[in-house]
């Protein structure tokens, strides 16, 4: 056994049997790890308060190889993004950073990179305003891909590498990118593939490559905000195994509809 100890953000956390958490982070040096939190559900136990979702924490334990849970036996709150639970906004996409990570990575990992990307975002989304937070979350997903190598390409197409000049294009979200026109008929042949405007793949490319800070000045019209929204939607359910849809999402469609009641 060696003591191991990271800094680390929650992911998830569920109650385990009468008293007790199981807590799911994502750690800067060990990547996904599943830890219990023995008690941490007594009333005067100090642990649950830190174990909090967008905390970020130092965690220790004694890591046993190959047990999927470890036994957390230390927890240390750090930065704590406080504007982020004043608004559901910011709470819903938070939690889809959290919960796209603990859907998509499996287990440990080198956890450097993710991990300084999970808190850049949380911390645009706490500073920015919650408009914002639609592009910061599109940005999140597309540097997310990135980290794996597995980012789709939005300036070339797939099929013959050429820079499509037509006013539209068409996304595959099994290949991981655009299709020029000529390369379109055989690769969609089950119809999966949708409509992309040249605009918003030129969008793309400059939500991808901008400034985080400078992200909420971008200007785009709604039927490039839906095409965006469905063909990364539409990749991300291609990589996930199961094919259900994100909860955090569910959730902002439901506030975004309930706002629009309100409105009438
Ligand atoms: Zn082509």
């Amino acid at each position: 056994m060696a003591i191991q100890s990271s800094e680390a953000i929650v992911l998830n956390r569920i109650p385990l049997g009468d008293t007790s958490l199981l807590v799911t982070v994502y750690a800067r040096t060990l990547g996904k790890v599943k830890l219990v939190a023995r008690g941490a559900r007594r009333p005067k136990s100090r642990m649950a308060s830190s174990l909090q979702p967008f905390c970020v924490i130092t965690v220790s334990f004694n890591r046993r190889e190959n047990r999927e849970l470890q036994n957390l036996s230390k927890v240390e709150a750090g930065p704590f993004f406080r504007h982020i639970g004043e608004d559901l906004t910011k709470v819903g996409y938070a939690s889809a950073v959290c919960e796209l990570v603990n859907r998509l990575v499996l287990g440990e990992e080198p956890g450097e990179q993710l991990f300084g990307l999970i808190i850049r975002t949380l911390d645009a989304i706490d500073r920015l305003s919650a408009e914002a937070c639609e592009v910061l979350f599109w940005r999140f997903q597309l540097e997310f891909a990135d980290v794996y190598g597995t980012g789709p390409e939005f300036t070339s197409c797939v099929g013959c590498g050429r820079y499509p000049e037509e006013a539209s294009v068409r996304f595959s979200p099994s290949l991981g990118g655009i299709l020029c026109r000529d390369c379109q008929g055989q690769a969609d042949q089950d119809g999966e593939t949708m409509q992309l405007s040249l605009g918003t793949t030129r969008l793309l490319s400059r939500v991808r490559g901008m400034p985080l800070d400078h992200l909420p000045r971008l200007k785009a019209v709604r039927t490039s905000r839906q095409e965006i929204q469905r063909a990364i939607r539409a990749f991300y359910l291609y990589q996930m195994d199961d094919g259900r849809e994100l909860k955090s999402l569910k959730f902002l469609e439901s506030i975004e509809t309930d706002g629009k009641e309100n409105r009438r």
